[in-house]
């Protein structure tokens, strides 16, 4: 019989293979959801800084997330995890943003961006080269937008943040029409993403680097792409708006994300010493390096153990339907971990041996911010959302994604466990992955063509965020 890890892996990876393999929409671009309180303006600026922070620590490496958070129970701690176990050079490059950041003499992007280069060049250029591929997909839905366009009756400063900034660096004619303007911002950031920064010539990098961040700051906080984000009434233009806004905020966040980030420095440790750690797992037994594992050695194997109501005629279905898919290439052999923002809690959190509760927790808690180098999973954001929950606690990260990747990693922490020793958290993440794997296939599978299939795929996203936003524990 399978492991439960062995059962969420597989579950995962079909989930993932479908994603693959179908044309349709499937946890892509409109999935992402911030999870910023627009209202509490504190939190959010922490839980930017605490991002640009894990960001600055994290190389581009495949498996490479990193999370950050701080520790305030005593004297202000950074905490950090990684989804792979650190290596010296993580711990050399911790050492060396906290000398940069706590020196007096720096304030600047232009002062941290070269010393970081080295260590985050993978994916400084990988974001990069994705925003490129974003703008080059846009432009021509750009244009034929703004033949319909109208801008606000705003300042200018208003509908396009910085514009005079941008104007006078790129020598632009400031008498230009709004959709002239926006064409050429388009334009300059196509061409000035297209080219790999060079960690041999840093200064001409960094020049180049924060031409396009301004470029990207006038164009992410604009009112014509803020616009498309919410243009509901085209759902392709939205999506694709809501990618490249993500895509050019991610860009901007080496430059623009340095400047609070060294003020709230100052601020927190004005004796300019940043004590950090690295998140201690050693409560979870066997934590460590994780052995890959085998899951069933194909798709159509795997379909067959899903707990729909006839699995043959699904497989049969499916067959029918999407006969490439069971010609794609399946992994069967996996290697999973303990994601880095669930490190973290676990770490702040630690279990007690008690069955009853994990951890001393007195009423419900202040909003604690998780900083992350990319957005959060489907498997992180449901098992933070069912630990909030059991625990009144109010952890968040700036916002997910909804992905479910095959490499997530029970944590088979002791929180609140059942009559079987398993923990109540992990259940709730297995149920979740269940619930919407026989959803999505039982409309995979349904007789109807791919315009229903890609209708009924709104419908299980809708289902699925019903589901993570009531999170009540299955029990
Ligand atoms: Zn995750």
């Amino acid at each position: 019989m399978s492991s439960d890890q062995e059962l969420l892996t597989e579950q995962l990876q079909i989930l993932n293979h479908l994603h693959y393999t179908s044309l349709g929409m499937l946890y892509q671009g409109s999935e992402i959801r911030t999870n910023r309180d627009n209202r509490d303006k504190r939190f959010n600026a922490e839980i930017r800084a605490l991002d640009t922070v894990a960001v600055l620590l994290t190389t581009g490496e495949p498996n490479d997330v990193t999370a950050v958070t701080l520790d305030k129970r005593g004297k202000l701690e950074l905490v950090i995890a990684k989804n792979r176990c650190p290596t010296y050079a993580d711990d050399a490059a911790v050492r060396n943003l906290i000398s940069l950041l706590t020196n007096p003499a720096i304030d600047d992007p232009e002062d941290i961006f070269p010393s970081i280069m080295t260590y985050c060049l993978k994916n400084i250029n990988k974001r990069q080269l994705q925003l490129h591929e974003s703008l080059s997909q846009f432009l021509p839905t750009v244009k034929q937008v703004l033949q319909q366009y109208s801008p606000s009756l705003l300042p200018t400063d208003d509908e396009l943040p910085n514009l005079a900034a941008y104007l006078c660096f790129t020598h632009s004619d400031p008498t230009m029409d709004f959709n002239d303007i926006i064409v050429n911002i388009f334009q300059f950031c196509l061409t000035h993403s297209q080219h790999p920064l060079d960690s041999n010539d840093k200064d001409a990098s960094y020049k180049a680097y924060s031409a396009l961040c301004l470029g990207a700051h006038v164009l992410s906080h604009s009112q014509f792409l803020n616009k498309l984000t919410c243009d509901s009434q085209h759902p392709t233009w939205q999506q694709e708006a809501q990618k490249l806004k993500q895509r050019l905020l991610k860009v901007h966040q080496y430059c623009f994300g340095i400047r609070p980030l060294v003020l709230r420095v100052n601020r927190l440790f004005q004796n300019r010493e940043i004590p950090y750690r690295w998140v201690d797992l050693s409560v979870i037994p066997y934590y460590g390096e994780k052995k890959p594992f085998e899951i069933s050695p194909s798709f159509k194997e795997a379909l067959l153990h899903v707990p729909v109501m006839d699995p043959a005629q699904t497989v049969q279905n499916i067959q029918k339907k999407h006969p490439s898919m069971f010609q794609q290439p399946w992994l069967s052999s996996i290697h999973t971990c303990i994601h880095a923002e669930i490190q973290i809690i676990i770490d702040l959190n630690p279990p007690t041996l008690s069955t009853q509760s994990s951890f001393n927790c007195n009423g419900p808690q202040e909003p604690r911010a998780i900083g992350c180098s990319e957005r959060s999973c489907f498997c992180c954001t449901a098992w933070i959302e069912s630990f909030n929950c059991q625990f009144s606690t109010q952890w968040r990260t700036s916002g997910y994604h909804n992905k479910p990747y095959t490499n997530w990693a029970l944590p088979a922490v002791a929180y609140d466990m059942d009559g079987e020793g398993k923990s109540r958290i992990d259940r709730d993440v297995l149920r979740k992955v269940e619930i919407e794997l026989v959803d999505v296939l039982e409309q995979f599978s349904d007789e109807s063509g791919r315009e229903l299939e890609r209708s009924i795929t709104k419908e299980s996203l809708k289902k699925l965020k019903a589901i993570l936003s009531g999170l009540q524990p299955y029990y």
